[in-house]
């Protein structure tokens, strides 16, 4: 979204020269709207920090998973990573190979990994006892990468931090000889080594960590295709707000990877899974204010939104800028901004915004990604409509839950299809 120029506060809130007002009428709220242009802007980054390497890019489908987005990222030459056999199905509803689409689960059944391997994804195998199935089941027939957790901590947010020791992600590095031992048992096809540590990486060291502990590890196996380090871009939520300066990553994980491949004697593949880095930027939660109370020690704005559509803040106590669409020039005042879910569910805590009136349309920024895919019906309430911008025209790409969908699947069950009270 941006500003018209020359206008300053006043300004119209647009999306490619869209107004977000306007979409706002058309399509009703709640509502999450999506601007490809940034996320296209966001692969352009990543690409360009990483010129110089054969990189691939898999979407971490779990961020934002509409068929749509997907669509979009194919478009892109972006491939997918997925950590459900249904996210894969969806990818390949999008129209992905089944090759491009990486299957990295963690503790599901073997069930689901025969199912996704039947589909021909890339799996990411995640435990010993997952390679040791493998090995018997399938022998070396099925190309497999393996998901090391390296036992970094970079602190970040411990809710979302995957690569400490204690983490229940990928195969400890102290276990490599276990991982060799199963390996040649079974004459295992190892055309991979993955590590996704998860946190919210501020700087360069954290991956190039991560890096040395693959790099270190690949010498055990002869015919690697790539390497995969995952993700933990850190995005910026608010202004100030320290992020991976992706240029600098980019040329520090390049040359070492590059270094790496002359020592192992051939050209791989980089791959990177980010989720929240390509699409958090492009969306937007537009709400309604309902009811603006003035209680004795704060003023509490109430939006018919809540944590059933963006549970972020209450999950992770992460911050979301919130502007008010409607008024942009409005009088700062600070607002606790709360949802109409009979639960706390705080979207903000005295955040001064330009007076909020019952109506405005307030939009919650950074919103792409973990905002819809973790959307819930709680309170019997309808998950919002998606629109995505693509192009300078508004798309509906996912229609608003109705009573109908809320019923779905719930069975009546005759015998309670009775006036008689049970004694
Ligand atoms: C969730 C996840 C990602 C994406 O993480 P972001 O923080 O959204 O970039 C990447 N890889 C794997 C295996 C994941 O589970």
């Amino acid at each position: 979204m941006q500003l018209e120029p020359s206008s300053g506060r006043s300004a119209r809130y647009q999306i490619q020269g869209v107004d977000v007002l306007s979409i706002a009428e058309q399509f009703g709220l709640p509502l999450y709207v999506y601007d490809a242009n940034k996320i296209i802007e966001k692969i352009g980054d990543l690409r360009s920090a990483f010129s110089g390497v054969n990189l691939r890019i898999k979407y971490a489908a779990k961020a934002l998973t509409n068929v749509s987005i997907l669509k979009l990222m194919r478009q892109q030459g972006v491939e997918m990573d997925s950590v459900s056999i249904n996210e894969a199905r969806m990818g390949m509803l999008a129209g992905f190979a089944p090759e491009q689409i990486m299957f990295t689960p963690s503790g599901v059944s073997f069930d689901e990994v025969r199912e996704a391997i039947e589909l021909g994804v890339q799996l990411n195998v995640d435990s010993l006892s997952l390679l040791e199935w493998v090995g018997q089941n399938y022998g070396g027939s099925v190309p497999v990468s393996i998901r090391i957790n390296p036992h970094i901590s970079e602190g970040g947010n411990l809710k979302i931090s995957t690569g400490h020791a204690d983490s229940k992600f990928g195969i400890s590095v102290e276990q490599r000889a276990d991982i060799r031992r199963i390996v040649e048992q079974y004459a295992i096809h190892i055309v991979g080594l993955h590590v996704h540590t998860g946190s919210d990486f501020k700087n360069a060291s954290a991956f190039l960590d991560g890096a040395a502990v693959l790099f270190n590890m690949a010498t055990d196996y002869t015919d690697l295709r790539f390497i995969d380090f995952g993700s933990g871009f850190k995005v910026a939520y608010k202004e100030g707000d320290h992020v991976t300066d992706i240029a600098d990553l980019g040329q520090k994980v390049s040359t070492a990877f590059q270094a790496f491949c002359e020592r192992y004697g051939r050209n791989l593949e980089l791959w990177f899974e980010p989720g929240k880095f390509l699409v958090s930027e492009s969306g937007h939660l537009l709400v309604q204010t309902n009811i603006v109370k003035e209680n004795p020690t704060r003023t509490f704005a109430a939006v018919d939104s809540g944590l059933n559509h963006l549970i972020r803040p209450m999950m992770y106590d992460s911050w979301h800028d919130i502007r008010n669409v409607s008024n942009p020039e409005g009088d700062e005042k600070p607002y606790t901004v709360v949802g109409y879910i009979c639960e706390t569910d705080t979207f903000a805590t005295d955040r001064p915004l330009p007076e909020v009136r019952p109506g405005d349309v307030l939009s919650f920024e950074n919103a792409g990604a973990y905002g819809f895919s973790m959307a819930s019906t709680y309170n019997a309430r309808f998950r919002p409509a998606e629109v995505l911008v693509y192009d300078g025209a508004p798309y509906l790409i996912r229609q608003r839950d109705t009573f109908e969908d809320l019923m779905r699947g719930q069975v009546d069950v005759p015998v309670l299809n009775t006036e008689e009270i049970a004694q």
